[in-house]
């Protein structure tokens, strides 16, 4: 079997230099380039040392054009507006494009869609096996229990540098339990509680956000009811967890038709 070979995007940032290791670890996959803005201070170096992988030969560049020749997807983990940029991209090459980034705009993700139609996405707000796992046991409760009986709240921790809130995984067990409840999350969704807010409006789906520390990212979704409480947690302790997820869905998303996958379909995990 031939190796995959991927470019990753942002190389240089803290999911970047976690890909750059987990591709060097995973058999049939192939590290073909590493890309960063112009301006980064991180062109010219080794990605494999800069990742602490060791010397790989692949230099950090911010040549889009001779980066993605020859590849066959781009793992990407950076902010929106490079994102979309780069779906665009992979669209017009038919390539695999893996988009962990967060925090996009409704127009950002309706950009998004369109590139799918000629390249293969696979987007997601976690990647994490365990992750997925709670979304589905979320999708399952929520319809279960109902809107009345059991109220829904999603907290989330994360360290100090995130720039976006809710968490993109947040936002994704936001959507499962809307799902389960059979309604769209952005019609019932309280992001943020400040002041004199009057008593919880029934059927909202909650969000709270805390930062601080190095906290790789905590997420509890609780369901309350009169008298008892239901609480559904994921807690990463480590970054390579989304790497390994982003790279499977690269090798899968290679022999998929052109559109949007989620990581539920990578893992077999949709319904
Ligand atoms: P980070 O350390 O800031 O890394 C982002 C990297 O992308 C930085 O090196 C940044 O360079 C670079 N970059 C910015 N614009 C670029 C462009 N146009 N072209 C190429 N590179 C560009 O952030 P992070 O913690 O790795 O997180 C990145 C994103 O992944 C966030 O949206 C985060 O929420 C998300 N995330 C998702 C998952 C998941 O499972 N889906 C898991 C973890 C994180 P500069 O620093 O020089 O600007």
């Amino acid at each position: 079997m031939s190796e995959t070979k991927l470019v990753v995007l942002g190389a240089a940032g803290r999911m970047g230099r976690t890909l750059v290791s987990v591709i060097q670890e995973t058999e049939g996959a192939r590290l073909h380039a590493a890309l960063e803005h112009s301006g980064s201070p991180a062109l010219g170096d080794d990605a494999g040392t800069l990742a602490g992988a060791g010397h790989l030969g692949v230099t950090i560049t911010d040549d889009v054009n001779t980066a993605l020749d020859g590849a066959d997807g781009i793992i990407d983990f950076t902010v929106p507006v490079a994102s979309t940029g780069f779906a665009a991209l992979a669209a017009k090459r038919g390539l695999v494009h893996v988009i962990g980034t967060t925090g996009f705009s409704a127009e950002d993700e309706a950009d998004i869609a369109a590139a799918a139609k000629s390249a293969r996405i696979v987007k997601s707000g976690n990647m994490s096996l365990g992750v997925n796992l709670l979304a589905g046991l979320v999708e399952k409760a929520a319809r279960a229990l109902g809107p009345d009986a059991f109220d829904i709240e999603i907290l989330e921790m994360h360290h100090r540098h995130k720039v976006d809130a809710p968490s993109g995984t947040a936002l994704l067990l936001g959507e499962a339990a809307a799902k389960g409840r059979n309604v769209k999350l952005a019609d019932n969704s309280v992001r943020v509680r400040d002041g004199h807010t009057g008593p919880r409006e029934a059927g909202a789906i909650g969000f709270a956000t805390l930062r601080g520390g190095s906290v790789v990212g905590d997420h509890s979704v609780i369901l309350a009811g009169e008298g008892e409480r239901i609480e559904l947690s994921h807690l990463a302790a480590d970054r390579a967890i989304f790497a390994r997820g982003a790279v499977r869905g690269a090798l899968w998303a290679k022999d998929q038709a052109p559109g949007l996958y989620s990581m539920r379909d990578v893992l077999g995990l949709a319904d």
